[in-house]
């Protein structure tokens, strides 16, 4: 036994231990759910019986000549090496394939192709000693290669090639733990390989192969990073992930997201956390619908399943069954408790079209003016539409698509002009002019609001400045602000730089804040109310009796004036009780000796019957709809 010999039977035993190693492991961690899995377990087994193949080979060789049955078990296992060792390149492409997401249900004529030519070189090899095609030996027992093993080797390189070009197209949405993998085994095994080719005697290919292996056993198999730890369901990451490659891959799905709608205050009741407790309670069950693998946590209390079957009516049975559950209640540690539920299906590609939009979706709540439990198709109009708002949102401001309008206020005394509030707009090409209503609370969450006052305030100064609206009897400008913005930091030295900067005396400013807090942010909002009075601005209370009016609270803060929200005028004018509370708020109002404006104000009537309640300024679309710059001013000089 020479030298390499010995060297290469060590290898291809070390090469068996580390898969028979690998393999024991895998199959404790219980790693063995997705395809992908299974793959895996394939290669490992592929290798280690390549290995114990080479390493009776490279023993018994020595032997032939002088033992008959020696030869033959050096020439099955060398046999067998041949036949398992066709199986690793197309298996290492379709391990490939489903780390990229392709998984072929689009395309079942390229597999069924794949496959013919992998079945076909595999039958020329298991034919071998009949044919000698592959490869035979002489009668001095020399090994010689055959043209049919150029066909193998085309093969292989062929699945390897298609292996490269799957990695290509699909890098983007690779993560870097898993490119890493993929080109460590890669090298490594080429590596292996090369060594081998040059020094056919060396048998370092298989242990090459074993060490890449492990490679990805450690990278891309373990998924606990991909997992979320209460639930053992697939995290948010791994949900973009995986998205981003089936989309990129062209491999359609259908979505079904589960998000459960009971408010915290009702799963507060259980002491632990409820949301995770909640969380298992809906995976366990989802788990019981379909793969474990195709579920995922997209929010505490949101769950995303993936279903692949394009076009059948499965995502909608699914969706129905976890309807029915959430009729039921739902056993919480020691409590039970009834949970709501809204459910959206949609396909992807369909209504979203990539990952970001598909996140957008699974995070954005359903409408809640209405009973709907399943949302698809025409129901996800509206996500339809706040996407296009969105991307409209996002260059309005460099491509000047606000507008502010202004919607004037009287006084009740002698029905003369008093001011305006300013109210922005948003212009879209395809979408024509939207209202605030449906473009506020979006900008409020992507943080674009800061930048949306910011404009509103300085088209305002400069509006009061240019046109010196306070010689024309206008008292004050009313400007909306985002409570989320005025807690932020550094908010009043902002907002008292742009009118400074602009040269517009600050009381002719009058900020307007919508009254609905929580108690804990009054503090706050009333410490940055003084500080804004402090310089001099002015204050009003928006929708006066739509919030939690916090009296106490209301009368500490320093306000100039309280507008009475529209429903509270529309309720007194349906019913007596809406009368009596539009009479007890002015009341206590005026026992807070602030001043009243009260808006929404559509017809005479609604006059008269202000009018001996002792309010002090009207607004509405009895006098005038919130209208462009222009026009307003034609308000102002009495031209309209
Ligand atoms: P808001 O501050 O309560 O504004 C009053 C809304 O009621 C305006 O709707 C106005 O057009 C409407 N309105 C006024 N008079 C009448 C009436 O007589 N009848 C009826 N049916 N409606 C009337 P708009 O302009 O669509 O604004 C909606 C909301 O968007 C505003 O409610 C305000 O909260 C917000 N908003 C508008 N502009 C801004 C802004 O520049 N910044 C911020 N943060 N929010 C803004
Ligand atoms: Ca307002
Ligand atoms: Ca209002």
């Amino acid at each position: 036994m020479n030298e390499f010999n010995s060297l290469s039977i060590s290898l291809t035993v070390a090469a068996f231990i580390v898969c028979l190693s690998n393999i024991v492991f895998t199959q404790t961690q219980g790693r063995m759910g997705k395809k992908q899995n299974r793959i895996f377990m394939m290669l490992l087994i592929i290798v280690a019986l390549n290995s114990a193949c080479t390493s009776v080979t490279a023993f018994f060789k020595p032997f032939s000549f002088t033992s008959e049955s020696a030869h033959l078990a050096s020439e099955i296992a060398r046999y067998f090496y041949y036949v398992f060792h066709t199986v690793l390149a197309p298996l290492f492409f379709f391990y490939t394939a489903r780390v990229c997401g392709v998984t072929f249900r689009t395309k079942p004529v390229m597999k069924y192709l794949l496959n013919g030519v992998f079945l076909a070189t595999e039958l020329m090899v298991l034919v071998n000693p009949m044919t000698d095609l592959v490869y035979y030996l002489d009668e001095n027992y020399d090994y010689h290669r055959g043209w049919g093993m150029i066909l193998v080797y085309l093969t292989a390189a062929v699945f390897v090639f298609l292996a490269i070009l799957f990695l290509t197209t699909s890098w983007k949405a690779l993560t870097v733990k898993r490119r890493t993998g993929i080109v460590l085994f890669a090298s490594i095994a080429i590596s292996g390989i090369i060594i081998q080719m040059v020094s056919t005697e060396l048998k370092v290919e298989l242990f090459a192969e074993a060490i890449g292996l492990t490679g990805l056993m450690i990278i891309i198999e373990n998924e606990d990073d991909r997992l979320d730890p209460n639930t053992g369901v697939y995290n948010r990451q791994a949900l973009m992930m995986d998205l981003g490659s089936y989309i990129i891959n062209n491999n359609p799905l259908h979505a079904v997201v589960i998000r459960i709608t009971t408010p915290d205050i009702i799963t507060h009741r259980v002491d632990i956390d409820s949301s995770d407790m909640v969380g298992s309670a809906v995976a366990e069950y989802l788990k019981t619908l379909v793969k474990r693998f195709n579920i995922y946590r997209s929010g505490p209390k949101s769950f995303v399943l993936i279903i692949f079957d394009a076009n059948s009516d499965r995502p909608m049975e699914i969706a129905e069954n976890v309807k029915t559950r959430f009729e039921k209640p739902w056993l919480l540690s020691d409590t039970v408790a009834l949970l709501s539920c809204a459910i959206q299906v949609t396909g992807i590609p369909g209504v979203v079209n990539s990952v970001k939009d598909a996140m957008y979706m699974f995070d954005s709540q359903p409408p809640s003016n209405t009973d709907k439990k399943i949302f698809y198709g025409e129901d996800l109009d509206y996500l339809v539409k706040r996407i296009s708002i969105e991307k409209s949102l996002a260059s309005a401001l460099s491509s000047n698509r606000f507008e502010v309008y202004y919607q004037p206020t009287y006084s009740i005394k002698d029905m003369t002009l008093h001011g305006a509030e300013a109210l922005v707009r948003l212009h879209d090409d395809n979408m024509g002019m939207i209202f605030p209503d449906e473009f506020i609370p979006l900008a409020e969450e992507n943080g674009l609001i800061d930048l949306i006052d910011d404009f509103v305030l300085l088209e305002v100064c400069k509006l009061i400045k240019e046109e010196d609206l306070p010689a024309h009897g206008i008292d004050c400008i009313n400007v909306n602000l985002s409570v989320i913005q005025c807690m932020k930091p550094g908010f009043v030295e902002r907002i008292k730089g742009i009118v400074e900067e602009a040269g517009v005396d600050k009381k002719y400013i009058n900020f307007e804040i919508t009254e609905s807090l929580s108690a804990s942010n009054y503090d706050i909002l009333s410490d940055v109310i003084s500080s804004l009075k402090h310089e001099g601005f002015r204050f009003s209370m928006d929708d006066y009796g739509t919030g939690y009016s916090n009296m106490r609270a209301l009368a500490k803060m320093d306000l100039d004036i309280i507008k009475i929200d529209k429903s509270i005028l529309w309720e007194a004018e349906e019913s007596e009780l809406g009368e009596i509370i539009l009479e007890n708020n002015i009341r206590m109002i005026h026992q807070m000796r602030r001043k009243i404006l009260v808006e929404g104000v559509e017809t005479g009537k609604q006059i008269e019957l202000l009018k001996p309640l002792g309010v002090n300024y009207l607004q509405g679309y009895y006098f005038s709809k919130p209208v462009p710059k222009d026009i307003f001013l034609k308000i102002v000089h009495g031209e309209n």
